[in-house]
């Protein structure tokens, strides 16, 4: 448990709606005390709100009318006790309310530092932690949903389920380690702990499997519109954005990011690369040329390339062609509504599209879902785990179990396939931030927004 107090400011700054304070650890009732004219708050009971004004001691002057919130340790989201002062006030009040808990002996949190104290004073796992940020910066209601899963602990049962499997191996080998004279020990690594172990990456596979459209449905997918001058890009980003596909869940106390680069297609994010510079100057190949053009496709993961339906394909066209051939590309022939004089025979796997017709934006949405392999996005009973981080972990102990499959093939001492399960059991303990180096937490929670 920590022996400060830390305060922030946690729901975005703005006027007009109510801007809460909050503050945790062992003095915020004290602190918030200090500063309150209504029932004395020592005296009050856990998970309690109350009406009242905050005011300056020093100049006696009321500053604001709040309802403040009391919740004790240990029942609260960090383990501490916990003051949210609801201001009514616009910027500069709250931040008056924030400056005088300073001065009571209050210190500002680092980003981040709410979550990370829920965490160290073991009220939720990493997994969870880092959920709690991937909420925040969810873009699209599916995102939201798996990072709520995240959040809820589901992923964490998941991973701990997996563990416990792990650790059965282990108590297993250590038995036979411990009692050699069992004659029959190699053969009992044999039966016993090699379909133990294939369980595990059995379901390791699966996981990782379903994984790959969570870090999509988390992440979104980069992806930059090229094409020529004129074919018709920027029409297809109005209409993609106009047609609100935009759907940008802005949960209070979020940092307000550029949003203008998302669509959402389907529950899929499309990050858009570039958009500014499409916005700005109009036309991306013309104004910025070939080397920036291919920058932006090199980066993106998927490449919207614009043709036009009623001009013959030009060198520009065919370079961009050429270009983007490797990638996960869709071709967009659009101006569909004008007489075509563009060769369609040199193309495959193309769609028709018109900005002025309305035609082919459920196509493009189709075509994304099959090139990304996602089907049908059932967020609502899936458990995806999402998170690069874990990904990165669930393979490696995957990798160390597949190892030790092998070693138990070979017939290779038990004590050495256990250095292999070990190294299982330690990648999938990360993952929920079991012996976690501090430089890692500190990185983690960095990320945060300040007053979470
Ligand atoms: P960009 O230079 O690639 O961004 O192209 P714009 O989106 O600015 O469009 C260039 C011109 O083509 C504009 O006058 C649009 O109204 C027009 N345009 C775009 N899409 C279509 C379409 O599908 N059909 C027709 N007939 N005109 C289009
Ligand atoms: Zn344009």
């Amino acid at each position: 448990m920590f022996d400060d107090t830390i305060v922030a400011i946690s729901t975005a700054l703005g006027e007009g709606a109510i801007s809460i304070v909050r503050l945790s650890g062992p003095d915020s009732i004290e602190i918030a005390n200090k500063l309150f004219k209504g029932k004395d708050l020592m005296d009050v009971k856990s998970h309690t709100i109350h009406y009242g004004h905050i005011y300056e001691p020093e100049t006696d002057s009321i500053l604001d009318e709040v309802m403040l919130t009391v919740l004790k340790s240990p029942r609260t989201y960090t383990k501490e006790d916990i003051i949210e002062i609801n201001c009514h006030g616009g910027i500069y009040i709250t931040n008056k309310v924030l400056e005088l808990t300073l001065t009571m002996g209050a210190r500002l949190a680092e980003p981040g530092e709410f979550t990370k104290r829920a965490f160290l004073n073991g009220r939720i796992d990493l997994a969870q932690a880092e959920s709690v940020m991937d909420l925040i910066n969810a873009k699209t209601e599916e995102s939201l949903t798996v990072a709520m899963k995240g959040v809820d602990g589901r992923v964490s049962k998941l991973v701990t389920h997996l563990r416990e499997q792990v650790l059965q191996v282990i108590a297993n080998i250590e038995v036979n380690i411990d009692y050699p004279e069992y004659d029959d020990a190699i053969e009992m690594s044999n039966e016993l702990l090699k379909p133990l172990i294939n369980n595990v990456i059995l379901e390791l596979n699966r996981i990782l499997e379903v994984a790959k459209t969570g870090k999509i449905i988390r992440e979104g997918i980069k992806t930059a519109i090229i094409g020529r001058p004129n074919v018709g890009k920027s029409s297809l980003l109005n209409k993609l954005m106009r047609e609100e596909r935009a759907i940008v869940t802005e949960i209070a106390g979020t940092t307000r990011d550029v949003i203008e680069g998302f669509i959402n297609i389907g529950g899929i994010a499309l990050k858009l690369v570039d958009t500014a510079g499409i916005r700005e100057t109009e036309d991306l190949v013309e104004a910025i040329g070939v080397e920036r053009s291919k920058q932006a496709i090199s980066e993106a993961e998927l490449v919207l390339l614009v043709l036009n339906n009623s001009e013959p394909l030009t060198e520009e066209d065919r370079l961009l062609l050429d270009l983007t051939k490797d990638k996960q590309r869709i071709i967009l022939i659009n101006k569909s509504d004008l007489e075509s004089k563009i060769d369609k025979s040199k193309l495959n796997n193309f769609i028709e599209t018109s900005m002025v017709e309305d035609i082919g934006i459920e196509d493009i949405e189709e075509k994304v879902k099959q090139l990304f392999d996602l089907g049908e996005i059932k967020t609502k009973d899936m458990t995806y785990i999402s998170n690069t981080r874990h990904i990165a972990k669930l393979r490696i102990a995957r990798e160390s179990l597949e190892n030790a499959s092998r070693a138990i093939e070979m017939e290779v001492p038990v004590d050495m396939v256990e250095v292999d399960v070990k190294e299982a059991w330690i990648a999938l303990g990360e993952i929920l931030g079991k012996e976690v180096g501090d430089s890692l937490l500190d990185e983690l929670f960095s990320k945060f927004c300040l007053g979470k």
